[in-house]
């Protein structure tokens, strides 16, 4: 790709790799960074005494970048080229170049430190701030400042924000690729819309009737509002009258989009026809599609949030940031000089946008990151006080280790247990892990290892959750199993039992309704944990699921192993109200996802914040088996668990949980609608 910005500049970049640990390299969006650079290097011959890895925060990222650096050179994908995502290895002994998220880089640092098997290792797209590449960023310092063999790192960034990483290495290096944007030509709207569908839909058929040719990418929060678009841009431009102006092919992008959906963006249009292409913010940076002239911007993006006070998570629709903006207006001037129309008034993006994103590290639950950090066991240094570009807060780093203390990862002085190091192998969420290690004591690891498949697989694979699904099901599932009143993990479980009877026919699941691709990635990814169990805890046996399903069943053991794996997310039921309280966190009242009521106690796989406050997937659990977690919260000593690492925290101070409210104590009063 010889035109290319960041083509011309190879041997500069080369001259200051070879004489530099670590290069930071600033370039628009599209210059080339993620699929050059790596070719460079390989010209140059870093694949010779390792492979160089580039590293992608999104799944999609990785494997559709991969795809296309393969492409160009003219070898198979997973050959001399491949990618490594969460479940899904596409490398061989031949990789050179291997694309992979940042998370399969920070584990196989578990099992490798020193990651000797990379020449190079370029951390692409370091501007997301993905919590997982900052965590890296830390990492690559240390092993810059001690690795032997002359390990090089290579930081990207589009945005300016690249200095603050050259900082942070001791002001290395930094190079900017000049972009070559074309001028774009911002309008915004009077005021914002009250329907950011409808506004867009109207701003692309203006463009469409009005405009001379060029693609349209529309910037939208989320997959349910893409698809409305989508079905809306069809019927309106079908409806135009035929000749009154060129062709349409409109296509959605987003991150659960089948792989094969998502290249067709890349496939150039056939003449006379403009492209819509109505995207999440992965089209901001991650992929660049190439023939954009107008951008509609919504001003929004969907961003999940962690409060660490309440242990509760929101998927909140919240405006993007000056940076985003900017970043998503730039995607018009590629090619030639473009449009930007956004959907909010010059004000808005003036005084209200923030000017740069906050960082994933700021607004994430950290149990998992607290135990990997634990887990790699850095000699000299209070992990607490671990290298980060931008550090969380005090009150998350509380929240990670009462939660890794409560499922006995860490012990009451913060020291990382057995356990701990057990958990920390597994690519799961520390409560899924622990229970598994538990399900293993018990002889239920078959039945674990189930839930934890499904419970990783992208889509929500309970077939009577969301109700516009129930609208659209063919097949009412009466007779698909439902959890024999235990709940969603045991429901979970059943299914794919039954799917498993049916010899995992993809006909019983389209029958009922249940995402096919989700599903063979679950048998996929069991598969995976499975072999991951038998390797890491001794005398693990995946024994066949079939044996231990006769007759009525209470999932007792299965059950007891959720509890102890999700020891820190529990609920108690209030007698005279409709729902639960949570212990543990603030305590709070919420319901079940399906408003179901199952028994005294139950465990939840997480809280997600509505105006009515609920837990997605619960699962039903006894008295005797909370009580001793119970008592462990009582003597939660926060200060301890942190080795004083955390300043003034002190044991009992407020939001803690040794200030457990008693028993039916003040319960929230929350609205009644969600
Ligand atoms: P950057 O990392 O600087 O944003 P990229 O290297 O991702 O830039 O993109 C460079 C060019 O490669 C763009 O024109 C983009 O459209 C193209 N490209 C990237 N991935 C693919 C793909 N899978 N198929 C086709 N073209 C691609």
């Amino acid at each position: 790709m010889a035109n290319l910005p960041i083509v011309q500049f190879e041997k500069k970049i080369i001259e200051t790799v070879e004489q530099n640990p670590v290069v930071v390299i600033i370039g628009e969006t599209g210059s080339g960074k993620s699929t050059q650079l790596s070719q460079m290097l390989h010209r140059k011959g870093y694949t010779d005494s390792g492979i160089v890895a580039v590293t992608q925060p999104r799944r999609v990222a990785a494997v559709s970048v991969s795809r296309r650096v393969a492409q160009e050179l003219g070898v198979r994908l997973g050959e001399e080229v491949g990618y490594a995502i969460r479940f899904e290895d596409r490398t061989s002994e031949r990789t050179q170049i291997k694309y992979l998220t940042d998370g399969v880089l920070l584990r196989e640092s578990l099992s490798n430190p020193e990651l000797n098997q990379y020449s190079v290792i370029i951390l692409d797209e370091a501007h997301e701030r993905s919590l997982n590449t900052d965590i890296l960023l830390g990492l690559m310092k240390r092993l810059v400042g001690s690795r032997a063999s002359n390990l090089k790192v290579l930081i990207t960034s589009a945005t300016l924000d690249g200095e603050k990483v050259s900082k942070f290495f001791s002001d290395c290096p930094l190079l900017t690729v000049p972009g070559k944007l074309f001028p774009v030509e911002i309008f915004y709207s009077k005021e914002r819309p009250t329907s950011y569908v409808e506004s867009s839909l109207k701003t692309a058929l203006d463009i469409h009737v009005r405009e001379p040719e060029g693609d349209v990418l529309i910037f939208m929060t989320g997959q349910d509002d893409i698809e409305k678009l989508v079905l809306k841009l069809e019927d309106k431009v079908r409806s135009l009258e035929e000749g009154s102006c060129m062709d349409a092919i409109i296509l959605p992008l987003h991150g659960s989009l089948p792989p094969e959906m998502q290249v067709r963006v890349f496939s150039p249009p056939p003449p006379n026809c403009r492209r819509f292409i109505v995207a999440t913010n992965i089209a901001e940076t991650s992929l660049t599609v190439d023939g954009v002239v107008y951008v509609i911007d919504s001003g929004y993006v969907k961003q999940r949030q962690y409060n660490p006070a309440t242990g509760m998570y929101s998927l909140d629709v919240v405006q993007v940031s000056k940076v985003q903006a900017n970043q998503r207006a730039g995607r018009a001037g590629r090619t030639r000089p473009g449009k930007c129309y956004r959907l909010y008034p010059s004000r808005v993006y003036n005084d209200e946008f923030l000017d740069v994103t906050v960082p994933e590290i700021q607004r994430s639950s950290l149990a998992g990151t607290v135990l990997y950090l634990k887990s790699l066991d850095l000699p000299d240094i209070d992990i607490l006080k671990f290298d980060f570009l931008d550090p969380p807060s005090t009150e998350s780093l509380e929240d990670a280790l009462k939660q890794l203390y409560l499922i006995d990862a860490i012990d009451e002085n913060g020291s990382i247990t057995s356990v701990g190091r057990t958990m920390a192998e597994l690519p799961l969420e520390p409560s899924l892990s622990r229970t598994l290690i538990e399900a293993n004591e018990y002889g239920c690891l078959s039945q674990a290892l189930t839930v934890a498949a499904m419970l990783s697989a992208e889509t929500n694979l309970l077939p009577n959750r969301s109700k516009s699904n129930e609208k659209k099901r063919k097949h009412p599932p009466l007779d698909l199993p439902d959890g024999s009143g235990f709940g969603d993990h045991i429901q979970l479980l059943q299914i794919f039992e039954c799917w498993d009877e049916n010899d995992y026919d993809i006909g019983w699941c389209k029958y009922y309704d249940l995402q096919v691709r989700g599903m063979l990635f679950v048998k996929e990814v069991r598969k995976q944990l499975s072999q991951i169990m038998q390797k890491i805890a001794k005398g693990s046996s995946d024994v066949q699921a079939n044996q231990s399903r006769k007759g009525h069943q209470n999932y007792r053991n299965l059950r007891k192993a959720l509890c102890i794996g999700y020891a820190s997310q529990l609920a108690e039921r209030m007698r005279h109200h409709n729902g639960y309280r949570t212990l543990g966190f603030k305590s709070q009242l919420v319901q079940p996802d399906d408003d179901g009521l199952y028994g005294s106690y139950v465990v939840y796989h997480e809280l997600i914040s509505t105006s009515r406050p609920y837990m997605r997937n619960v699962c039903a659990v006894e008295r005797q088996w909370v009580m001793p977690i119970l008592d462990k919260l009582e003597k939660l000593n926060v200060s301890k668990l942190s080795g004083g690492g955390l300043g003034q925290v002190e044991e009992g101070t407020e939001g803690s949980m040794s200030e457990l409210p008693k028993r039916e104590a003040e319960v929230v009063t929350v609205p009644q609608e969600r």
